[in-house]
């Protein structure tokens, strides 16, 4: 789950735009979407590289595998 590290929940991140890449014309090797919290204004990207099956984030965005603070 993507939270903004701001406002400590995943509740006003939208997608502004959201990038998946193929491979060979069909394998999805690499995920990017950029989040925007429409609270505060945070931004961050969230990219997933499934070569090498792992998970990064960067900007005002943190990835968590909790419940988060404020359903
Ligand atoms: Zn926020």
């Amino acid at each position: 789950m993507i939270t903004c590290t701001n406002c400590d929940t995943p509740q006003f991140l939208q997608i502004t735009q959201s990038r998946i890449y193929f491979e060979n014309g069909e394998i999805i090797n690499e995920i990017s979407e950029s989040y925007e919290c429409t609270l505060c204004g945070s931004t961050g990207q969230y990219v997933y590289d499934d070569d090498r099956d792992e998970e990064a984030v960067t900007g005002d965005v943190e990835l968590t595998t909790e419940r988060p603070k404020f359903a």
